[in-house]
């Protein structure tokens, strides 16, 4: 993470502080804090406001942040307990410090109440660096797309060893020990491999379960690489699956499309949702689409922007998220095609490369 860029966001930080009625920040989520600071670890904190730009870890992350942590941090070593550090980060007078809410567990709030003086008064924010995180700069972007191609030549690997024959969980294995050969850190999440009846659960686990022929597979798989993730669903046949398969995945793959055309900055969440929810409500298949259209992906395999049917709000440029929608008919199979996209002034780069034609794979 360059320092340019990790300069840049604390100072983006500063400026929302005021709509979130703090003086400072306490950071305490690894994802932000890597973020923000650039800070790979599993123990640390930061404190940034106006005036104070620190973090902290234990000894075991010393080395590492004087190369990880960007440089106008003021870097500190303190004892493994970081809570009990805190206090010593906020500098003087009286200070309303911020903290993440929706990542902080009550025990450790609750342990900090009173370990912090009375001039601190803490206030519950939820959702600053988030905000920032869901729309991506070209650095961002860039590793997106490695990460996505790196998952599509694991795929192909895969595939061309086939898939009838072999258990479930054995293809999802295959598939994240070529991720790693690749080069990727390792898998954004674990892969689902679900053939049959069993694709017809959303997230499904990959089973000790051969896969037969002329059956569906639904492949859910992504990469992590230098920190991003990639996020993708093929659904393929190991021999002709039947009329019904063959309808079923044209309708999912028309939505799919309706939804790809649906992005662009400025379109509204719900509507883009909606775009590729009415393709399929109108074949009759709308109970068997049961979540949401999409979601973003970055530092986290989920995070904002949602799109689903009541989400608030727009698409803006940088966005990164997918477009996966489903039909999932009970005891018989399931069909989801995703694809991540690169949200664009008028309309949407579609960073997945691999085909959608309904591949029929031995
Ligand atoms: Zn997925
Ligand atoms: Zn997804």
């Amino acid at each position: 993470m360059s320092t340019a860029m990790s300069t840049d966001r604390a100072e983006r930080l500063v400026a929302l502080l005021p709509e979130a009625g703090v003086d400072a920040l306490l950071v305490t989520d690894l994802v932000n804090l890597r973020y923000l600071t650039g800070y790979i670890g599993t123990n640390g904190v930061a404190v940034v406001g106006p005036g104070i730009r620190v973090f902290a870890t234990d000894f075991r992350y010393a080395a590492q942040i004087a190369e990880q942590v960007d440089r106008t941090f003021e870097r500190r070593e303190v004892p493994r307990n970081l809570l009990a550090a805190i206090p010593e980060l906020l500098g003087e007078g009286e200070l309303r410090l911020g903290f993440e809410a929706s990542h902080l567990p009550v025990s450790i709030y609750t342990s900090l109440l009173g370990l912090l003086p009375e001039r601190v008064e803490l206030v519950a924010v939820d959702g600053l660096i988030e905000r920032m995180r869901a729309v991506k700069d070209a650095g961002e972007i860039e590793r997106v797309r490695e990460a996505s191609a790196l998952a599509d030549a694991a795929l192909e690997q895969l595939l061309a060893g086939g898939l009838a024959g072999r258990t479930e969980r054995d293809a999802a294995l295959e598939l994240e020990v070529a991720m790693r050969r690749l080069g990727a850190e390792r898998a954004s999440f674990e892969p689902i491999v679900a053939a049959g009846p069993h694709g017809a659960l959303p997230h499904a686990s990959p089973r000790e379960v051969e896969i037969g022929h002329g059956q569906l597979v639904v492949i859910d798989w992504g990469a992590q690489l230098d920190g991003y993730c990639s996020d993708c669903t093929r659904t393929v046949a190991t021999g002709d699956p039947g009329a019904q398969a063959r309808d079923v995945y044209g309708l999912v793959l028309e939505a799919q499309l309706a939804g790809l055309r649906a992005v662009r900055a400025g379109a509204e969440r719900r509507a883009v949702d909606a775009a590729a929810r009415e393709v399929i409500d109108a074949a009759g298949h709308g109970e068997h689409f049961g979540h949401g259209l999409g979601h973003g992906v970055g530092l986290a395999i989920h995070e904002d922007p949602r799109l689903t049917q009541t989400a608030e709000g727009q698409l803006e440029a940088g966005n990164v998220v997918t477009i996966e929608p489903g039909v999932y008919i009970p005891k018989t199979f399931g069909i989801r095609i995703e694809d991540l996209v690169v949200v664009t002034p008028d309309g949407c780069e579609v960073v997945t490369s691999i085909s959608k034609e309904l591949m029929v794979i031995d």
